[in-house]
């Protein structure tokens, strides 16, 4: 039996000039099942045509799994068509299956979906394969939804939901599985993913993390981490990610992380990863010791500035973190890039993000676009081109960026002096392109 799993296409443009990181869940299920079939993991999002590729290997394996969030979900299944055209099977997980399983099983989408692995999937998916190779029916398989017998147009049948495996039960990710191992980077230098752990207590109204995870957070042990660690820069990764959901929310175990890596010499990789700002702000013994282990870049989880909003998104506690968080980071030499959620239902213009789905009470979806993208217009200017880290943490990328956004600028900035067209224009330019961060500045 062979499996090809995929990761998803597609990405959010302005990110991934910055940052490709390779799909670690993919290489986590890998794991679970090499033992029982071939599987390999194509990481498809750095390619330019993915479907081209997809037809081009997909031929002769018996089940194609594909991983979506929402706004990839269409794309997942234009490339589950190409592989039940090839004879496969398909199998999808992720957020967006999980969250909608219901909806998806009743739909017309179905017909292109054999399984669903809903939450957590190693197991669940390890048990399909053990299934599919025994000629056994998925019936009883927790955490799966499927077609009954002749039931596709019928909707799927929803097993009753897996419970979390322990730590000890997962596996080390599968590298090896990758077809893919180029064209991963964070500015100009190879990246991997390595997990220290997963989910999170906290209840935040608009994070979906518990809905997979319950309000639960397991720690892989430290030893196993900088076995990770090692596995990843063996495969040839000079920058690491911990994508955990939540890593600062045992702020002395983190500590014990970064000593773990000074002692284990790896302090010549750079690491990286996404955090809460109270985390952050919670130690500064922390974040010095995360500087002194080679962290040198943290997505900070802002949300908003706006204390109502906070409070809006659960978050209320965490008013006054975010500045003491970026002080802790300034002060190490740590590059920080934060996220705001704009589109809250009371915000006006004062209170924006960067990527627009929503319409406010006093904004449409359009005005809540064109106000973020002129405020990155405004962000991106000379101040932050003399301020920022990037420039002396990352030379080759940042001079490679200029080089290739000075000539694009001057050109907008000529056009509107000549009046021969607007930030309007602009504007629709890079809504149609998909990268909002470009501005006329
Ligand atoms: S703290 Fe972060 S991971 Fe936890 S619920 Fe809130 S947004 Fe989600």
């Amino acid at each position: 039996m062979k499996l090809l799993l995929l990761s998803s296409p597609v990405v959010q443009l302005d990110f991934d000039r910055i940052a490709r990181v390779p799909n670690l869940g993919l290489a986590s299920l890998a794991a679970h099942v090499d033992d029982l079939c071939t599987v390999h993991v194509a990481d498809i999002h750095g390619l330019k045509n993915h479907r081209e590729y997809v037809k081009k290997i997909v031929n002769g394996y018996d089940l194609v799994g594909l991983t979506a969030m929402s706004f990839q979900y269409q794309e997942a299944l234009a490339l589950a068509k190409i592989a039940k055209l090839s004879g496969a099977e398909t199998v999808f997980g992720g957020y967006h299956p999980t969250l909608a399983a219901e909806e998806i099983g009743k739909s017309g989408d179905a017909a292109l979906i054999d399984f669903i692995v809903r939450g957590e999937g190693e197991a669940t998916f390890r048990e399909l394969v053990q299934a599919k190779l025994a000629g056994k029916s998925p019936r009883g398989i927790l955490g799966l939804s499927y077609h009954e017998g002749e039931g596709i147009g019928k909707g799927m049948v929803h097993n009753p939901p897996r419970p979390l495996l322990k730590v000890e039960e997962i596996r080390m990710p599968k590298r090896d599985a990758r077809l893919l191992t180029r064209g991963f980077y964070s500015f100009d230098v190879p990246i991997d993913c390595v997990e220290t752990s997963r989910g999170c207590t906290q209840g935040c109204k608009f994070c979906s993390i518990n809905l997979m995870y319950g309000r639960r957070f397991r720690r892989f042990s430290i030893e196993r981490v900088i076995e990770d660690i090692l596995d990843a820069e063996a495969h040839g990764a000079g920058s690491i990610f911990f994508p955990d959901d939540n890593i600062t929310l045992d702020p002395k175990r983190l500590e014990r992380l970064c000593q773990a890596i000074i002692d284990a010499n790896l302090t010549h990789l750079r690491y990286k990863t996404q955090a809460s700002a109270s985390g952050i702000a919670s130690s500064k013994q922390l974040v010095d010791k995360m500087g002194e282990a080679g962290f040198d870049g943290v997505f900070l989880g802002v949300e908003s500035i706006n204390k109502r909003n906070l409070e809006f998104l659960g978050k209320g506690k965490m008013s006054n973190d975010a500045e003491k968080a970026v002080q802790n980071l300034q002060d190490n030499n740590i590059i920080d890039s934060t996220g705001l959620i704009g589109g809250n239902h009371d915000d006006d213009e004062e209170d924006l993000g960067l990527h627009a789905n929503l319409r406010t009470r006093h904004l449409s979806e359009e005005e809540v676009q064109f106000i973020t993208w002129q405020m990155n217009a405004r962000y991106y200017d000379y101040e932050w081109l003399r301020y920022n880290k990037v420039k002396r943490l990352y030379p080759r990328w940042f001079a490679s960026e200029i080089r290739r956004l000075a000539p694009f600028y001057a050109r907008r900035k000529l056009e509107l002096a000549l009046g021969r067209r607007t930030a309007r224009d602009f504007f629709q330019e890079d809504l149609a392109s998909g990268e909002l961060c470009k501005g006329v500045t």
